[in-house]
C-alpha cells in the first residue's frame, strides 16, 4: 500500500495535483476541506460546527479531523493507497496519522511537498476566489490561512525530514509538468521500495 501526503501551502496546486495522482496510480484521494465543505453545505451538526472556522480561514480542531480520519481508513480498508490533500496540517494530527496507520501496520511512505512562493499563492489564491466563489478566499481570510500555514503545518517539514520521508517539487509551471515530476518521483520511490 501505498500512503502518499501531498503537502504544501494553500494555493499551491495540491487539489489539482492529488485528483490526477489518485486516477493515474489508481488510489484514494482524500481532500479534508472537500469533506468539510461537503458537511458544510449538507448543513450537518459537523458542517455546523466547523462553518465559521473555515469561513475565517483558521484550523478546524484536531479531534474533528482525526476522528474523520478514522472513519474514512474504516470506510476505505480495502484501497491499494491513498492520496492525501490537506492532512495533516498539524504535528498533533500528524503523530495521530502514524497511530492510525500502525493499527493495519501502515506507514506514511512519501510526503511530496509542492513548493510555491508566497507572492504567487496570493494571487493564485485571489483568483481562485473570483472563480470558484469560495467564502474562504477573500484577502484576509488568505491572510489567516497562511499565516495558519505558517504557524501550525510548516513544522511537518522537519517531522518528515527526520524519517527520510520529504520530498520537494517546484509548483510553478503548467499542470502536467508539475504532474510528470511528481508522478516520476512516486514511481523512484515505488522501485525503491521495490
Ligand atoms: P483546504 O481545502 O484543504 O484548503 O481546506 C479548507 C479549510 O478546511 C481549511 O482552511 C481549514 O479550515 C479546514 N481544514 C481542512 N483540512 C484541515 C486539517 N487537516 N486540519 C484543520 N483544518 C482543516
Amino acid at each position: 500500500m501505498f500512503n502518499l501526503i501531498l503537502f504544501g501551502p494553500p494555493g499551491a496546486g495540491k487539489g489539482t495535483q492529488a485528483v490526477k495522482i489518485a486516477e493515474k496510480f489508481g488510489w484514494k484521494h482524500v481532500s479534508t476541506g472537500d469533506i468539510l465543505r461537503s458537511e458544510v453545505a449538507q448543513g450537518t451538526p459537523l458542517g455546523l460546527k466547523v462553518k465559521a472556522v473555515m469561513e475565517a480561514g483558521h484550523l478546524v480542531s484536531d479531534e474533528l479531523l482525526i476522528e474523520i480520519m478514522e472513519s474514512v481508513f474504516v470506510k476505505n480498508s480495502d484501497v491499494k493507497g491513498f492520496v492525501l490533500d490537506g492532512f495533516p496540517r498539524t504535528l498533533k494530527q500528524a503523530r495521530e496519522l502514524d497511530v492510525m496507520l500502525s493499527k493495519s501496520g501502515q506507514k506514511v511512505t512519501l510526503v511530496l511537498a509542492l513548493k510555491v512562493d508566497e507572492h504567487e499563492l496570493v494571487g493564485r489564491l485571489l483568483t481562485r476566489a473570483l472563480d470558484q466563489g469560495r467564502k474562504d478566499d477573500t484577502e484576509e481570510v488568505i491572510k489567516n490561512r497562511l499565516v495558519q500555514y505558517h504557524n501550525h503545518t510548516k513544522p511537518l517539514i522537519d517531522y518528515y525530514k527526520e524519517q527520510k520521508l520529504f520530498r520537494e517539487v517546484y509548483g510553478v509551471g503548467s499542470i502536467e509538468e508539475i504532474f510528470n515530476t511528481l508522478s516520476s518521483t512516486i514511481h523512484e520511490h515505488q522501485s525503491i521500495q521495490k
